[in-house]
């Protein structure tokens, strides 16, 4: 279903290959009144890329929580709203769930189009079980970090989290140091660009590798669970 009356549609965009946004997501993104994007920079440029010229508004983490009413009423009111953020799809480890509650809440239908988003290649590509999982994003970088890394030490189904380039081996020494050296982990990095790269191994060996490699592009660590 393309995008209707009173409907917001979530539009994932590509996480590094242009050439995996979907045929769905450019007939959205031609049909839709306005698109919301994270970043209008980024998003014009990929607009430009598919030869389409929308009004953009500007959603992101600072402004999310007084744009969403403001948002809401103007897609009650019928105007044709894509939701988009600057990669992969709205609403994971970026902004967009709460535009979908207050979505909902209004009684305005919503709809996530499936596509790209990062996790789900790298959870694949680890070779760990991915029958079960948890998704834990971005760990908090400060209060609550190592109350949640030691909660994870215990679950027993596969762990797939976000890192920046600048706290990747950190949080791999962290989880060394709590999980055990011996563990068996993923790390995926610039998948689907030019320089992709899956190392697996332990925790220990991972810790060793990006010692010897400086982590540079953008992360996913995925890291078996105790039922392995
Ligand atoms: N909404 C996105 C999604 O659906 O995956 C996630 C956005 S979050 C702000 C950005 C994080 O996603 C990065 O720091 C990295 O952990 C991960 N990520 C995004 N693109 C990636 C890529 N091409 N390769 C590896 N990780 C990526």
């Amino acid at each position: 279903m393309s995008a209707t009356r009173s409907t917001i549609t979530l539009v994932p965009t590509p996480i590094g290959n242009l050439d995996d946004i979907t045929l769905r997501a450019v007939q959205v993104l031609r049909e839709v009144d306005t698109v919301v994007a994270e970043d209008t920079r980024v998003t014009g440029r990929l607009l430009q890329h598919l030869g389409i010229s929308k009004p953009l508004v500007s959603f992101h983490a600072q402004n999310e929580h007084r744009m969403v009413e403001q948002l809401v009423q103007r897609a009650g009111r019928g105007e044709r709203m894509a939701l988009v953020s600057d990669a992969g799809t709205p609403g994971i480890s970026d902004p967009g769930f709460l535009l979908v509650r207050a979505a909902l809440h209004a009684g305005i239908t919503v709809e996530c189009l499936p596509g790209p988003t990062a996790f789900v290649p790298a959870l694949v590509n680890s070779g760990l079980p991915c029958d079960r999982f948890v998704f834990e994003g971005f760990l908090p970088q400060k209060k609550g970090r190592s109350t949640r890394i030691r909660e994870l030490a215990t679950e027993p189904r596969t762990v797939v989290l976000y890192e920046s380039p600048h706290r990747v081996l950190k949080l791999l020494q962290e989880m060394t140091e709590v999980f055990g050296g011996d563990r068996p982990a993923a790390v995926s990095r610039e998948l689907s660009k030019l320089h992709e790269e899956t190392v697996r191994g332990t925790l220990a060996e991972l810790v060793a590798h990006f010692t010897a490699h400086e982590p540079r592009g953008e992360f996913v660590v995925v890291v078996g669970g105790t039922g392995h």
